[in-house]
């Protein structure tokens, strides 16, 4: 998983349309390969689809999945506001972290998804004030024991 900094979708609805903006922003031969971290290596190699929940909605964006030439891998390339093997969008996760259950924000997550993100970003109070990019920053770094393989990458 490789996950590219990009604060373009703050309080924006994502979307199918929005992840391939994000595509097309990105160049893949300047991304280093988070296995052999070699540069010029990921090539393009279809899709997967990911379920994301935004806001009210539930939606099902088909991300790009790259393979690198010298190792032999695969990776999918995501943005900043999406964390691997989560389902919620970053703006969704602060949705959960700064209101309570019952706010008219969230009607599409349940109790347990709520208790369980208060849970899991529990020291988010600390870094709240930050600018959007440092929070996000601090969503990656605090997800990064999820991840087994994992580059984070500026937007050229
Ligand atoms: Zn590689």
């Amino acid at each position: 998983m490789i996950t590219v900094f990009s604060n373009t979708f703050n309080n924006k609805q994502f979307s199918q349309k929005e992840y391939y903006k994000f595509l097309n922003s990105i160049n893949p031969k300047t991304i280093p390969c988070p296995c052999c971290s070699k540069t010029d290596t990921l090539i393009r190699y279809g899709y997967y689809p990911k379920t994301i929940i935004t806001g009210r909605l539930t939606i099902v964006v088909e991300i790009a999945r790259f393979f690198c030439n010298q190792c032999k891998r695969t990776h999918a390339i995501i943005p900043s506001n999406l964390l691997p093997y989560f389902q919620l969008s970053v703006p969704t996760i602060e949705i959960i972290l700064t209101h309570e259950l019952d706010s008219t924000l969230l009607t599409d997550i349940d109790e347990s998804t709520y208790i369980r993100i208060k849970i899991r970003f529990n020291d988010y109070e600390s870094v709240r004030h930050l600018s959007y990019l440092e929070r996000l920053n601090y969503f990656i770094l605090s997800t990064k024991r999820n991840i087994y393989h994992s580059a984070i990458t500026s937007p050229t």
